[in-house]
């Protein structure tokens, strides 16, 4: 089945169409910058195109893509942030559904909305005959416990306004799970870190999600690319007084102005952050080590919630790719039993394997991340699941 996926995001929208039964990638692309002159880029048969194109909003990019793709699209599959407490699970859209991702707008004002728009437009443009899921990024997470997803705050705020802890990545840790168990053969205990700029932890029993770090919203946690993570909450209204700020714009500081980029100064990204730090820079330095640190601090707080875990596992941009960073964050995990592979750790980049060596109790592996996949494999079995069960019931 050709499953087009969908990233709707406030001024891009990402696509790549993938036949889910052979998990082969026919297209992708980004259209990025609207309203207004966007740019865009596509790739498909191992060729690129680039180029910009005028696009009033959300609409037009969709039926621009619609345009762009030659292979039949047979469902489209979209990523959604939050689908609160009513969806633990990815689901076939309709009225009802549309109308249910609506309402976790609140709870997530600023992605919904543009998740629902993609969402909204695709149906518009390809009809409401072509079937069409919803992938949420807090799913994955609806099995944590109540004592790990409630906040120690009045009772009446949790059931007047949802305020408790959803979690988010929850596809990227999904899928790992998944592949870690193909790679062994079961499921166990591991504790998952998808480090990109968004950054989170994951603790994994059995292949259930029973922690993480994120919390009613993408900022809690670890230190991530400009968002700060875990903060006392008391710091929102200080800076709030002392710089004459409301509590929006507090949010939004601590969410696009603070983590890598806060600290150091200069960047969100790891690898320049690197290259400063081994030019001197000591903000960059200060900036990688508490960001090291803190995984560290998760990854022990996970091994001690569930009394011991098989793996933890690194995905994400950083998680993947960046040799150093896991190797300073698993250096004081000899106590638990790790011990990294040295070697393998060096030539582990973009692909997927051991890192820690032979015996170890508690074992390090890195596993690029397929979102795109997953929810091409959502769309596919549920679609298919759908289909079935209209046949038998004709
Ligand atoms: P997003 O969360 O936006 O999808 P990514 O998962 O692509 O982001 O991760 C982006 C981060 O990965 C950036 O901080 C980038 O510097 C970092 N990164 C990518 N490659 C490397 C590398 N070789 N070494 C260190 N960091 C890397």
């Amino acid at each position: 089945m050709n499953v087009l996926v969908l990233n709707a995001g406030s001024s891009s929208l990402k696509f790549q169409m993938i036949d889910a039964a052979r998990e082969k990638r026919l297209c992708r692309g980004l259209l990025d910058g609207f309203p207004g002159r966007a740019a865009f880029t596509l790739e498909a048969d191992g060729q690129k195109t680039k180029g910009n194109i005028d696009l009033r909003g959300m609409h037009e990019a969709v039926e621009y893509i619609a345009s762009s793709i030659t292979d039949r699209v047979e469902a489209i599959g979209h990523r959604v942030v939050h689908g609160g407490p009513l969806f633990s699970e990815s689901v076939l859209i309709d009225d009802d559904v549309v109308d249910a991702i609506r309402e976790c707008c609140s709870l997530a004002p600023l992605h919904n909305a543009n998740n629902l728009s993609g969402i909204e437009s695709a149906r518009n443009i390809f009809g409401t005959a072509l079937p069409e899921v919803a992938v949420f990024d807090t799913a994955f997470h609806q099995t944590l416990p109540d004592y790990a997803f409630h906040y120690a705050i009045p009772r009446e705020l949790y059931e007047r306004h949802g305020i408790r802890r959803y979690g988010f990545h929850g596809t990227s840790h999904r899928y790992i799970a998944g592949r870690y168990a193909a790679l062994r053969g079961r499921d166990a205990n591991i504790v998952t870190l998808h480090l990109g700029n968004g950054c989170s932890a994951c603790a994994i029993r059995g292949g259930e999600s029973v922690d993480t770090s994120m919390g009613m919203t993408p900022l809690e946690g670890l230190m991530m690319g400009s968002r700060s993570g875990d903060i006392d909450p008391s710091v929102v209204g200080l800076i709030a007084d002392r710089e004459g700020l409301t509590g929006e714009d507090v949010e939004k500081l601590l969410n696009r102005r603070s983590g890598l980029l806060g600290v150091s100064g200069r960047t969100n990204d790891m690898r320049e952050l690197l290259d400063a730090e081994r030019k001197g820079d000591a903000r960059a330095t200060l900036a990688v080590q508490m960001f090291c640190y803190r995984v560290r601090k998760y990854i022990g707080a996970y091994l001690a919630a569930m009394g011991g875990a098989e793996a933890i596992v690194f995905t994400g941009g950083i998680g993947e790719n960046s040799p150093e960073i896991r190797r300073r964050i698993c250096d004081g995990l000899s106590w638990a039993g790790l011990n990294m592979d040295a070697s393998a750790n060096d030539s582990m980049a973009g692909k997927e394997g051991c890192i820690s060596r032979a015996g170890a109790t508690l074992q390090a592996w890195v596993i690029p991340t397929d979102e795109e996949l997953m929810v091409a494999h959502d769309t596919c079995a549920i679609v298919s699941a759908a289909s079935t069960r209209a046949e038998t019931c004709a």
